[in-house]
């Protein structure tokens, strides 16, 4: 009781999305355990609802007035511009009643750098705030870089013929212009205009970022250098503390199934919670999938297709092609599904949390990103670490069928598999008792102890 009335506050504030929840509710469970109190500021859209294991956790409502249409209608870029104009005097507002309601002291607040709004209601009241990376450090790093050159007017622009596109970026190798965080969402000023915001520390005292020195070193010592302040990079967070995060219902009837096939023959395809893919991209993927010959296991979101609620608008031959070896769910346990035996290999969208699920859990990954970080982070599977296969190009059932079979057939494979095996031994070792992510994550934490040693 005593040190539990001796805990400081710490408020978080994720991005309503389901890629950013999951890693700030790891972060918030993280950090409970090492003894501070959480709040946790959120606003309607995708609200997190608490489990019942979370009531040591405040969960506040931050006001707005934005139409619930708008995170669906606007795409994610201008929905943040609006989210963050709109939030900034309401979370000024929002954190000045909790200062007046708490017992305790709030000791800092940890925002989405997304969420930059924050940093104004903290400087406010004179509160120290942090930025919590969600995405990986290169991909940080990427946006620095990428504002750099769109300031100098020095970025190919992506009109520019492929060739210009294949250049690596100096300074910044080895990363291609292609693999900018561009978005198919919005314009390149809009996207410029956000990664601005992003990468601007105003007036932070470190960044936490969920990611490991042993898959970024150089990037996090970029970003150490330019910031200029206290980078931690405290995770995989996922495999520090596991909570339950997920907004959607998740279909475990897919383990039953998964139970039934023998080591490493399936591969798991799934592409996040925002991924949007057209008609035809569906066909000419369960097409290949059909002809590889292997066992899959499918994620098909609803309103993941464009145009189609589900996939009961499909072509009769949809049916057909994924009947024999493959299992749908619209929503699966995808940290349980890359954890179990048969699943050899990952068809993923390469979010930062799914390229982190999967390494953690040894699964070497075929790579086909959307838009903004997924990108870079396909570029470090298939180049850098060398455990995925990255999809160039047009999605068709050609390339499907040979990325799939490159990777769950032969001697590349399986060399990608070992490669991914021991790089997640690495990851475990990180988050282990003397790791690199461990001694970072209780150098965050003595940060504040010290803090409250000079004010007492
Ligand atoms: N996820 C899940 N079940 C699914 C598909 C995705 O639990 O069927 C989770 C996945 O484990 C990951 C998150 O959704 O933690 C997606 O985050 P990511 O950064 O990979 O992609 P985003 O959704 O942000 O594009």
């Amino acid at each position: 009781m005593e040190e539990k009335r001796a805990r400081k506050r710490l408020v978080l504030v994720p991005v309503p999305a389901q890629g950013h929840i999951s890693p700030m509710m790891q972060l918030a469970k993280t950090l409970h355990l090492k003894g501070f109190s959480i709040t946790v500021a959120q606003t309607k859209f995708n609200y997190f609802n608490p489990p019942d294991d979370s009531t040591d956790f405040q969960f506040v409502t931050i006001p707005e007035s934005l139409p619930e249409s708008d995170f669906k209608n606007l795409g994610p870029i201008r929905f943040l511009h609006k989210l963050n104009k709109e939030c900034q005097v309401s979370f000024k507002d929002c954190l000045g009643q909790l200062l007046i309601q708490q017992s305790h002291e709030i000791a800092c607040v940890i925002y989405d750098e997304f969420m930059y709004f924050a940093e104004a209601a903290a400087k406010e009241f004179n509160l120290p705030n942090v930025i919590f990376s969600t995405t990986s450090a290169t991909a940080f790093a990427c946006r620095s870089v990428f504002e750099k050159l769109y300031a100098e007017n020095a970025l190919v622009p992506f009109n520019e013929p492929k060739e210009e596109q294949n250049e690596l970026v100096p300074e910044f190798h080895p990363l291609r212009y292609k693999d900018f965080p561009v978005s198919r969402w919005a314009s390149l000023e809009s996207i410029m205009e956000i990664y601005r915001n992003t990468v601007d520390k105003r007036t932070a005292s470190s960044v936490i970022i969920n990611t490991t020195s042993c898959l970024e070193n150089s990037s996090l010592l970029w970003l150490q250098q330019r910031l200029e302040i206290p980078v931690y990079p405290v995770g995989p967070l996922h495999m520090v503390a596991s909570a339950p995060t997920s907004l959607l219902e998740e279909n475990k009837s897919c383990i039953e199934w998964l139970n039934k096939r023998s080591q490493n023959s399936v591969i798991f395809v799934s592409l996040g919670s925002l991924a949007l893919m057209e008609i035809n991209e569906v066909m000419e993927t369960a097409s290949g999938l059909d002809s590889s010959n292997q066992h899959f296991l499918w994620v098909i979101r609803p309103g993941s297709i464009r145009e189609s609620e589900w996939i009961e608008s499909l072509p009769e031959e949809f049916s057909q092609m994924v009947s024999d070896r493959g299992y749908i769910v619209k929503w699966a346990p995808q940290k349980e599904v890359l954890a179990h035996p048969a699943v050899g290999g990952f068809w993923s969208h390469c979010g930062w949390n799914s390229t982190l699920e999967s390494i953690g859990e040894g699964v070497p990954m075929i790579c086909k990103p959307f838009s903004g970080d997924q990108k870079v982070n396909a570029s470090y599977l298939d180049r850098v670490w060398k455990i995925g296969v990255q999809v160039e190009g047009d999605l068709d059932r050609g390339a499907v069928e040979r990325a799939v079979k490159r990777l769950m057939v032969g001697e590349e494979g399986e060399k990608m598999r070992k490669r991914a095996v021991s790089l997640k031994e690495k990851l475990r070792a990180s988050v282990r008792s003397g790791g690199s992510s461990h001694n970072s994550l209780e150098e965050f934490v003595n940060f504040f102890k010290t803090v409250k040693q000079i004010r007492n």
